[in-house]
């Protein structure tokens, strides 16, 4: 299997470590000609999501990838990567986020929604068939609503963090900074 890794900032390498792990190839996505390479699926990673939003506009690999989804290619988002697939966003203080996103996920996130003092954290919580699994948080948002067929998979204190609908994983967690392979596992099982 190969796997596109959005490399554009933030944290990739992790990802492309416990993908090739699991036995996986994977590639960097940072410019437009890096995109049209045969893969299976395409991870983005956490970092920070307004600036992946505004490089993958001016690099114009907004439109390949969201077309790439739509038509069914498998994608994991995690933290900032899962804003960017959000259709709807909104920032800490409830105003709305830029529209410089994917938006191809039916889910509502919130940027940066644990505060300051609670954004990074540990936990461990139970995921969606996979049971009890350890999730980094760091200064993470969270998925406010589902819509239509996307699924809540993990929930934190009430708090959903992690859905799918389709062929696309978003947690607000960083599986990447885990000892745990289990949800890239979980993802290369979606492919
Ligand atoms: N706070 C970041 C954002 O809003 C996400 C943080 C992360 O990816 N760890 O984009």
């Amino acid at each position: 299997m190969r796997i596109a890794v959005l490399a554009l900032q933030g944290a990739f390498i992790e990802h492309e470590m416990m993908l090739e792990r699991l036995g996986a190839e994977t590639f960097e996505v940072r410019k437009y000609a890096d995109w049209f390479q045969q893969k299976d699926a395409l991870i983005i990673p956490g970092g920070e999501s307004t600036t992946m939003g505004k490089i993958l506009r001016d690099e114009q690999l907004l439109e390949p990838i969201r077309t790439a989804i739509k038509e069914g290619l498998p994608v994991m988002g995690t933290c900032a990567g899962m804003i960017l697939l959000a259709k709807n966003a909104a920032e800490a203080n409830g105003t709305e986020s830029g529209n410089t996103r994917l938006a191809t996920m039916d889910i509502s996130v919130k940027r940066n929604a644990y505060g300051r003092q609670l954004g990074s954290f540990e936990t461990t919580a139970a995921f969606k068939g996979l049971g009890e699994i350890p999730m980094t948080f760091i200064r993470a948002p969270y998925i406010e609503a589902t819509h239509g067929d996307a699924e809540t998979l993990a929930t934190v204190d009430g708090r959903i963090v992690a859905a799918r609908q389709g062929k696309q994983l978003a947690c607000a967690f960083h599986p990447e900074l885990t000892e745990s392979t289990c949800l890239h596992e979980y993802f290369l099982s979606m492919i």
